[in-house]
């Protein structure tokens, strides 16, 4: 499998009615594949996606799963189905392909990939290097786990387009073939630890982006991150590294708070660190990165700097709020990790009333110590692990308990005093307490506008 001329008359299971899941049944189908579709969700809050499948007729079953799903070619599973599911296990050992979406449709993209994955930085990425294609006036998709799936796209695309994808390591763990004309490691720091079988495995599979690359893609990765550096050096493909740490002699490179994109063996001027409107070190790092993958695909050196010089960064990412009584407010709820929240700690320069907590992932919170006992004035503690948070941090800060987000907002603003910012950079998933991150930062904006 993996070519679009074996499709017709396959028979495809798909894992999961969701975005992803319905795009990837649709582009399957108009291929002429025999596709099914089952998902757990019970059967009478599914009639939006029942509809959808009807509409292209295409086989489903709702509420639970049956052994159907296994009397397959291959199986499709959608991006928010951990690979550690029992489902997925069972496939695999009964010998069936699992495969996820962005592999299924990347069989059928004549644009270019653009692949971008890492622990944290994906989406903020993303965005920034689609944003720099779209201004070189290039026919640009950005989609992936980013909230679009690129089957909806694939067919509309030729070689003069360029595809942007997110890439999960959810997704990762299910490619085959997919091949990316560039592709992006960002980071890696431990998450979703919960999900996969140790650190290493995590690791694996985020480094599987770069696995069906050859001498002619490109890898862009960060040179300071020790694990993903050891892994990428002995790639063979165009190697291009970011440093912001160390003069190196291909990728990137910051010298004397400058960026140097290396061209030709020859460090090229690309433009100042503070010229680039989205603040703070890990910024720099995903601008750097945006910056090479751009210019992998030879895009002006100028439309790069002016888009970093324009791009305001993503909702629920270090998003200044507002500024009341001489305090900044600002909304970082995306940080559901130590590390996101570990650069968001050092990209101000004022003391922080930090308000964090909700669901614990098995976190050690130990590299925030140093930051915590340094620079923030307070913490504000919400949700499942504020007990945990409150016994390992108490001797860095003072503590205070919240029981809700309002309660939250409250006592941070009497914290505060003029000239610090009140950050909510949680460190934990949101689950415990709202839908999900964009939830929780909707109400930190609200009520802090509410003030
Ligand atoms: P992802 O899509 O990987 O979750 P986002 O761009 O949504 O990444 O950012 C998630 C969180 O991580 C935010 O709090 C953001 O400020 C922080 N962050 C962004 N880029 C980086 C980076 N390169 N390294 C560490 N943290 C980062």
């Amino acid at each position: 499998m993996g070519k679009p001329e074996k499709i017709k008359s396959a028979r495809v299971s798909i894992l999961g009615a969701a975005r992803s899941g319905l795009a990837v049944a649709r582009l399957l189908k108009a291929n002429g594949a025999d596709v099914f579709v089952s998902d757990k969700k019970p059967l009478e809050e599914a009639a939006q996606q029942i509809q959808i499948l009807e509409s292209i007729g295409v086989e489903h079953e709702f509420g639970s799963h049956s052994d159907r799903l296994f009397d397959a070619d291959f199986m499709v599973v959608s991006p928010g189905v951990p690979s550690n599911l029992n489902l997925v296990q069972h496939a695999m050992k009964v010998g069936l392909k699992v495969y996820s979406e962005v592999e299924v449709a990347s069989w059928f993209c004549r644009a270019p990939i653009v692949a971008i994955t890492g622990s944290n930085g994906k989406t903020t990425t993303t965005t920034l290097i689609g944003k720099i294609f779209e201004k070189s006036g290039r026919k640009t998709v950005v989609a992936g786990n980013i909230g679009y799936p690129i089957s909806d796209y694939v067919a509309d695309m030729d070689e003069q387009a360029v595809a942007v994808l997110e890439v999960s390591s959810f997704q990762l763990d299910h490619v085959d073939t997919f091949k990316p004309k560039v592709a992006v490691l960002l980071n890696i720091t431990p998450d979703h630890l919960d999900r996969y079988e140790n650190y290493q495995a995590y690791m694996n599979s985020k480094f599987r982006i770069f696995m069906n690359q050859t001498a002619d893609d490109t890898s862009v990765y960060s040179h300071d991150d020790e694990a993903v550096e050891k892994h990428c050096r002995d790639l063979k493909t165009i190697l291009k590294p970011f440093s912001v740490k160390d003069r190196i002699n291909c990728g990137g490179f910051v010298d004397d708070e400058k960026l140097y994109l290396v061209e030709n063996g020859e460090p090229v001027y690309l433009m100042d660190w503070k010229e680039i409107k989205i603040r703070g070190v890990h910024n720099l790092y995903n601008s750097f990165a945006s910056a090479l993958a751009a210019r992998s695909l030879d895009v002006d050196m100028e439309v790069i700097a002016d888009t970093l010089r324009e791009f305001p960064g993503v909702e629920h990412r270090l998003e200044p709020v507002r500024e009341l009584d001489g305090v900044r407010y600002v909304n970082d709820s995306k940080a559901t990790n130590v590390d996101a929240v570990w650069y968001a700690l050092g990209s101000f320069d004022a003391p922080i009333v930090l308000i964090a907590g909700g669901k614990d992932k098995g976190n050690d919170y130990s590299p925030l110590f140093e930051p915590v006992k340094n620079k923030v004035r307070a913490m504000i503690l919400i949700g499942m692990a504020a007990p945990k948070m409150q016994k390992e941090f108490s001797e860095k800060t003072k503590c205070v308990m919240a029981a809700s987000m309002e309660d939250a907002v409250a006592k941070a603003r009497r914290e505060a005093k003029k000239g610090d910012v009140v950050l909510l950079s949680p460190a934990c998933a949101s689950f415990d307490m709202f839908q999900d991150y964009e939830h929780r930062g909707r109400e930190f904006k609200r009520l802090v506008m509410e003030l």
